[in-house]
């Protein structure tokens, strides 16, 4: 049975005509009393499943969420709608903190958001024993994922909520989610009875490409250049150095670039967090701090230049591109480098076998996916246990890479390390296998005389970058491996034998030949526009946009509060030409028409004539 309550509240306080995917059957579950593990990949909506179902049920819906520095933007955004909410964390004063202590108990809150160690304070829960609860919310609900990328200890205390309210729906949510990851965080949250929702994890909207890096900075200044100049978007880096170093980088490209990573103080973190959100086309370089619960809606592309260390970071992290539906773009460049130092990373790390193993599988599912010769996004839902077809929107499926024979290659490369090893004690890097291979005359294969071995000069058919590519793929396979003394040198493994021996074939990918030109090649769009409207239209929508940056500016909240991109394209393209027509544009609520849709009216109307 469909809930009228819901709906009523879906369009006239969000301005959406119809649920998407499972939001309704969560939406009723929860209003029903029940519980619910909801897992959608970010910009999948989840926000709306716990909203509507506080709206509906008596009391306040109580959302735990992690993210105290975005919790004001959650509550402006959701007042700027008409409902009724407020916050409760450490960044308060104590008078505005009971102030909203007795709004709670006057029952005039549809929501409240907590932080999960306060909310596990005694004073929180006794508050909490003398109101009217809706619901809990569990945002993020893997931070109780002890595993993850992302844990968070406060959220094993989260258990508890149960014991002490068991007639309270709990409503947990997530976008990431292995098999694995989903039945630990129904475990740790004692969900027993919960039902799960497990959405599509596609975004068709985002275009992958993972390339092979070579001059990194260029590469990615490229892509910026070419396919996203004043674009909002994240770089990802994996140090605070390089962070820092791609930043300054960009910024002296004339690109409005600012740095993000746990080394910054926290008023400088939260003023370019700020930034980032409020204002349009900034660039934030970041290490993965940066980035949970950032729901701005037009991020355009996301960038890694360095290797990530899993593939549910690796989507959490791109998922953040396109969430108001409109193309974006995820770039990850990766090279040789990046596997030797994964590799060596994993071997030094604190904590048992079993966890370095458990990180090599992750590492290895990543690399499975760079060297991958089908489509990205097959490979990676797959990774998530979802089947699809080829995507059509990805690198490997608009500019399919090559398969080579590469089994003479890599004996070639096996043999050399195998061979310094046994006829000489010594292991080295993959820059001077490359040069023995090549036959390269340097300090130091003179020094060791290694122009008198036998593999010396073997591989002059191939570049220095095809040898690299080749290394890396033997690397990513686990057909070679990176020294546990460290330093980054080479050695064979128990894969090796069978390729050195030939009863191996190996196939390799070899990259597709690049386009001269930039711009209009699998890179995508040659970029004209912000957002794809007629070019008579365009001035309508810059109109809209700029009355919308005023509007923020004078609220000071960010601009996709009052509205999205997509909402604006709409207006422009629909030309309402009355109140009652404006309402029907997708994200035009009722609270919003009558605050601002007289101004709409205007700045769209076309003269009289
Ligand atoms: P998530 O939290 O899953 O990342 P959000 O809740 O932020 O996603 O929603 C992503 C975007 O989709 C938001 O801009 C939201 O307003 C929009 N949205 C959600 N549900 C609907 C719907 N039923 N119809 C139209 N837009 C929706
Ligand atoms: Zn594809």
């Amino acid at each position: 049975m469909s809930d009228p309550r819901a709906l009523d509240i879906l369009q006239r306080v969000f301005g959406y005509e119809s649920f998407r995917g499972d939001q309704q059957a969560i939406v009723e579950q929860v209003i029903g009393g029940g519980d619910a593990l909801v897992l959608m990949p970010t910009g999948g909506g989840k926000s709306l499943c716990y909203q509507i179902p506080a709206l509906v049920r008596e009391g306040t819906g109580v959302v735990v969420s992690p993210l105290i520095a975005l919790m004001q933007d959650q509550v402006d955004a959701l007042t700027e709608l008409g409902v009724r909410a407020a916050y409760l964390n450490s960044t308060q004063d104590w008078r505005v903190a009971r102030e909203v202590e007795q709004a709670f108990l006057a029952g005039e809150l549809d929501l409240l958001y907590v932080a999960p160690e306060r909310l596990l304070t005694d004073r929180c829960m006794q508050l909490l024993d003398r109101g009217r609860i809706a619901l809990f919310a569990i945002d993020e609900a893997h931070c109780v994922s002890q595993w993850g990328h992302d844990f968070r200890p406060e959220y094993l205390g989260l258990s508890t909520l149960h014991e002490r309210w068991p007639d309270v729906p709990r409503i947990a949510l997530t976008a990431t989610a292995t098999a694995a990851t989903r039945t630990e965080i129904a475990q740790r949250l004692a969900l027993d009875d919960a039902r799960h929702f497990v959405s599509s994890f596609d975004r068709p909207n985002i275009r992958y490409r993972i390339v092979e890096k070579n001059e990194v900075r260029k590469q990615l200044l490229e892509m910026i250049r070419s396919e996203h100049e004043g674009d909002s978007g994240v770089v990802y880096c994996l140090s605070r150095a390089r962070v820092e170093e791609t930043a300054d980088f960009l910024c002296g490209q004339g690109i409005d670039a600012m740095p993000y990573h746990a080394g910054l103080s926290p008023q400088v973190r939260a003023a370019n967090q700020a930034r980032f959100l409020r204002e349009d086309g900034v660039v934030m370089v970041a290490t993965i701090a940066f980035g949970m619960g950032i729901d701005k809606p037009d991020v355009r592309f996301v960038a890694h230049i360095d290797l990530p260390k899993s593939v549910e970071g690796y989507y959490q992290e791109t998922g953040r591109a396109g969430r108001d539906g409109l193309p974006a773009t995820a770039w990850l460049a990766y090279g040789l480098q990046d596997v030797v130092q994964q590799r060596r990373m994993i071997d030094e790390s604190p904590g048992d076998e079993i966890y370095r193993r458990r990180l090599g599988q992750q590492l290895d599912a990543m690399l499975g996916l760079c060297e991958t010769v089908e489509c990205r996004r097959m490979r990676l839902l797959a990774y998530f246990g979802q089947q699809i077809g080829p995507c059509g929107n990805c690198d490997v499926c608009l500019e399919p890479p090559q398969a080579w024979d590469g089994t003479v290659a890599a004996q070639k490369v096996l043999s050399a390390v195998y061979r310094l090893w046994k006829e000489r004690g010594q292991r080295y890097g993959a820059g001077h296998i490359i040069d023995i291979l090549r036959g390269k005359v340097t300090d130091r294969t003179r020094q060791h005389g290694h122009d008198t071995l036998s593999v010396f000069g073997v591989g002059q058919d191939l570049s220095e970058t095809a040898w690299r590519g080749v290394l890396r793929q033997l690397l990513a396979q686990g057909l070679l491996t990176v020294d546990h003394e460290g330093y980054g040198t080479l050695a064979l493994t128990e894969g090796s034998r069978a390729v050195l021996k030939g009863e191996r074939q190996l196939m390799l990918r070899r990259e597709p030949e690049k386009k001269a030109r930039s711009g209009k090649t699998a890179g995508g769009r040659a970029k004209a526009a912000v957002v794809d409207l007629p070019p008579e239209l365009q001035p309508v929508f810059e109109a809209l946009r700029a009355w919308r940056g005023e509007v923020a500016k004078n609220h000071g909240v960010p601009a996709y509060v009052i509205f999205h991109d997509a909402t604006l394209r709409e207006i422009a393209l629909a030309q309402p030409d009355s109140m009652e027509a404006l309402s029907r544009i997708s994200g035009v609520g009722a609270r919003k028409l009558e605050a601002y849709g007289e101004e709409i009216l205007q700045r769209v109307a076309r003269p009289v004539l």
